[in-house]
């Protein structure tokens, strides 16, 4: 630059040296100027198409994705899952459900050697047989649902509890066989059934005969309801497609935990359907119970209580005494 002269002896390393910290300071725009080149960037990752949502809750603190507080992991654990602020119910895996339900947590399995065969080969951006192998090795289950045999306030009870972590809690085969055998095995037996949804709805990796289970189960409740055996469906969040279709709705006492997702198309399809705004709470348990869908909305703390007085109202036949 003409006219321009730079002090004598001046350098930038040495000028560092005369500002404390100046040199540190300088390396850290330097790397801020890397950083801030990924900003713009997108990452390459592969897409994520396991289409199901993980939350994960490892940690010590959980964010409640209502109130947005965050929640020490002991309390929520103590507190039934269900956030001690707003009073949210958070999703919770089919065992932890049984261990809320039964007497001591204690129950027996059964059905749990039953595994799908996938009939179609199914593929599509996976193999459907490696999305099961996965969830099994995920899960610890071979399908998404557990039957079990328990007590519920020294009742005993048959109950099916559904696992929406392995593929949604979609209903395939084994799940609607599953299901089927805990209706037979309560209706032979005069025990009551309690089944508890938490599903994406039919299975659509195993097409039409994941559509069969549907007809299947509902022929197994029919014949229960003429043996006159209790059924209690309780739906969890979410509640949706075939499962709402079918048994979910089926019971003598339908009830659901608050703020569930309960519907059978999503709320998006039905908008472009109708060609009108939704109303607010659309779907949720709340909603249902106002437009005469549901019998109750009953809270997870009152859950075991609730269902205990329906049964005894309901006399199951197995337990007047003779
Ligand atoms: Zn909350």
């Amino acid at each position: 630059m003409p006219g321009y002269e730079a002090e004598p002896g001046y350098s930038r390393s040495r000028r560092l040296k005369r500002v404390p910290g100046a040199r540190q300071l300088y390396a850290r725009s330097a790397t801020l100027a890397i950083n801030t080149m990924a900003w713009f960037k997108r990452e390459s990752a592969p897409l994520d198409t396991s289409g199901e949502k993980r939350v994960k809750t490892e940690g010590l603190w959980v964010k409640c994705d209502q109130c947005r507080q965050i929640i020490w992991k002991k309390d929520l654990d103590q507190n039934s899952n269900v956030c001690p602020k707003c009073d949210r119910h958070f999703r919770i895996d089919a065992r932890t459900r049984l261990s809320y339900l039964l007497d001591d947590g204690k129950y027996e399995m059964e059905d749990s050697n039953l595994v799908s065969t996938d009939p179609l080969k199914f593929t599509d951006l996976k193999s459907y047989a490696g999305r099961l192998q996965r969830s099994q090795q995920e899960t610890g289950l071979n399908d998404a649902v557990i039957n079990a045999r328990g007590k519920l306030d020294g009742k005993p009870v048959i109950v099916s509890a559904m696992e929406y972590a392995f593929i949604g809690g979609s209903m395939g085969t084994v799940v609607g066989e599953m299901i089927t055998r805990a209706i037979e095995r309560a209706t032979a037996e005069k025990l009551p059934l309690i089944v508890v949804s938490a599903s994406g709805g039919a299975r659509m990796m195993e097409g039409v005969i994941s559509l069969m289970q549907l007809a299947k189960i509902s022929a197994a409740l029919a014949r229960m309801d003429d043996a006159k055996v209790p059924y209690i469906s309780l739906m969890t969040d979410p509640t949706t497609g075939g499962v709402t279709a079918s048994f979910a709705m089926l019971g003598d006492l339908n009830i659901a935990e608050p703020g569930a997702l309960i519907g059978f198309a999503g709320p998006r399809v039905i908008e472009q359907t109708i060609r009108q705004k939704l109303p607010e709470g659309f779907q949720r348990s709340e909603f249902l119970l106002e437009h005469g869908m549901l019998d109750a909305v009953v809270r997870r703390h009152e859950l075991k209580a609730y269902i205990s007085r329906a049964l005894d109202f309901m006399k199951v036949p197995a337990l007047i005494p003779a």
